[in-house]
């Protein structure tokens, strides 16, 4: 009898070693260079899709110790794709924003408290970020600097002098009561 693809509704995950659903794993892509140029690597699933041999949960563990690692690739492109959002040019390059997050110290200037540098959803606040002082200017040496997210988030893009304003509002605001 000749060996015919097995077509899986379960496989072990290579990695965590559990039994999974074939929906818990990413379906694979061609590869898009390299001799097996156009071949997809990897498992025939039941209704035979090929997929990786990695569950989902245990990519994305991975993915998370490699951003732990070097978060820099990650925030470059966060960046990037902000600038262009907001229609300012981006001139810093991956090592003059790797050099900013290095030389920032561990505390924010504005509020003096520590950074958490691998912050999550509940202290994202504490992590930190990188404030372009003009906002109408682009991200460049001279008009970034690193603040913590809380600081960033209340700035925003708006003025100082407007800051300034919302401040006094809500002391008298404040006092009043
Ligand atoms: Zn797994």
């Amino acid at each position: 009898m000749s060996r015919t693809t097995r077509y899986l509704e379960t496989k072990n995950c290579n990695r965590c070693k559990s039994n999974k659903n074939f929906n818990d794993f990413r379906m694979v892509k061609p590869l898009m260079s390299g001799p097996n140029k156009g071949k997809k690597i990897g498992w025939t699933d039941v209704k035979g899709k090929t997929r990786f041999s990695i569950c989902k949960i245990c990519e994305n563990s991975g993915f998370m110790k490699r951003y732990r690692l070097n978060p820099y690739n990650q925030l470059f492109h966060n960046f990037k794709k902000r600038a262009s959002f907001a229609k300012v040019p981006f001139e810093l390059t991956k090592d003059e924003m790797k050099i900013k997050f290095e030389k920032s110290g561990d505390r924010c200037p504005v509020f003096g408290f520590k950074f958490i540098k691998n912050a999550t959803k509940d202290n994202r606040d504490y992590a930190p970020s990188l404030d372009r002082i003009n906002p109408k200017e682009g991200y460049t040496k001279e008009n970034t600097i690193v603040v913590s997210m809380l600081a960033n988030r209340i700035k925003t893009d708006a003025k100082i002098e407007d800051i300034g304003k919302v401040y006094k509002f809500y002391k008298s605001l404040i006092k009043k009561n």
